[in-house]
């Protein structure tokens, strides 16, 4: 029994919470897909190059489920590493050019794993203060110093560094930022970060098969294999499938292995999205020119909706409030076009937009019958 003592209902504060995200156009809904190919025109999801449905990622999957079974059945420590896994990791590096590489269950847990492990008291983090939440929650575990500079602001990230107490620092940022499409200057943060004795991590979730002719944005800057940049990925934009990695040197996977908890406790990617992954990282090693059809299409989509062009198949039109860019998202889905609605918290108050994704295997037809839509829609 509760004891009498004036306490509200724990629960009573959820009704005026979700009145006031209504209120503010905040509310969020899930709508689950039908299976199959569907009539709606996606431009939302994160399937880059159009692999997420690809025969042969489907055969990569099936293969490592009939091989390994559903699950993955224990921790990678322990039961949870399949010869698959260690096939997939010589894989990733090979493919984006670092020394090594370690598989994890999603990329949100990469970066919790890569900087906590990573950092410490002892070592101060400059974050870029547009970071994915996985790199700022990170950030928060590690139990680091963190100083936040803007995007980009590498002056303000150079005087952090100099004026540090802590030994050692860490420079976090995301390569290509997920709502602007826009990619840093890695070459220049990779200088700035061995001047200043600092380890570079970089979530190159969006540059995978996008930049650099597929190997990423961290391969096209040409500083992969330094000692001390440390990539973090996602398995599941454009390789179509799910979950994590890290990549850099052995010693840092080795630290990994032993202190990333994120890795040390939980449960070995599922062997079929193992198989996906690696299908698809073969198919983007034999085939660089679909990145150079995701960055065309993306432009295409740009120029339809009259912005700039990005640096990455995510193109955003900026609404500015949360309420009107949820209008216009839902009477593209009206019509049959999907496309993604960013709002607060996702990103800056009073930058709510639509986030519009390019494919490599939009076809023409598509693109006609997105600009009809987009015209429909748009105010005149
Ligand atoms: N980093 C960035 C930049 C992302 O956009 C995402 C996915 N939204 C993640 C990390 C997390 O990856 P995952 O979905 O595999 O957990």
């Amino acid at each position: 029994m509760t004891e009498d003592r004036g306490w509200p209902d724990p629960l009573a504060w959820l009704a005026d919470a979700a009145a006031e995200r209504a209120a503010a156009g905040l509310r969020r809904t899930l709508r689950p897909r039908p299976p199959g190919a569907c009539d709606e025109l996606d431009l939302a999801s994160n399937d880059y190059l159009g692999l997420a449905r690809d025969e042969r990622v489907l055969a990569g999957a099936a293969a490592a489920l009939a091989g390994w079974g559903a699950g993955s059945t224990g921790s990678r420590l322990v039961t949870g590493t399949t010869e698959l896994h260690a096939e997939l990791e010589r894989a990733l590096a090979g493919l984006t050019g670092a020394p090594a590489a370690l598989v994890f269950s999603s990329g949100y847990l990469a970066n919790l794993g890569a900087v906590t492990a990573l950092a410490g008291p002892d070592c101060l983090i400059v974050s870029d203060a547009d970071n994915h939440a996985s790199l700022i929650d990170a950030c928060r575990l590690s139990r680091s110093p963190v100083v936040v500079v803007g995007r980009g602001d590498s002056e303000a990230a150079a005087r952090a560094l100099a004026q540090r107490d802590e030994p050692r620092a860490m420079v976090v940022l995301d390569a290509i930022n997920s709502a602007d499409g826009d990619l840093l200057p890695l070459a220049d943060w990779h200088a700035l970060a061995v001047r200043f004795a600092a380890l570079l991590v970089v979530d190159d979730a969006h540059g995978l098969g996008v930049r650099g002719g597929g190997r990423g944005a961290v391969a096209e800057a040409g500083i992969a294999g330094e000692a001390n940049v440390i990539t973090t990925l996602t398995l599941s934009k454009a390789l179509g499938s799910q979950g994590g990695a890290v990549l850099g040197s052995r010693a840092v996977i080795d630290q990994l292995i032993d202190r990333a908890r994120s890795f040390i406790f939980d449960t070995g990617l599922n062997p079929a999205a193992v198989g996906a992954a690696l299908a698809a990282v073969r198919i983007i090693a034999a085939k660089p020119a679909l990145a150079a059809s995701v960055l065309a299409r993306a432009g295409e989509l740009a120029a339809i909706c009259g912005v700039p062009a990005t640096d990455s198949a995510v193109v955003p039109v900026i609404i500015g409030q949360a309420g009107p860019a949820w209008e216009r998202c839902l009477a593209l889905r009206e019509l049959g076009v999907q496309v993604g609605c960013f709002r607060p918290p996702s990103v800056p108050p009073g930058t709510a937009r639509l986030r519009l994704s390019a494919r490599a295997t939009l076809t023409d037809a598509d693109l006609e019958r997105f600009s009809q839509t987009w015209q429909a829609v748009s105010p005149s």
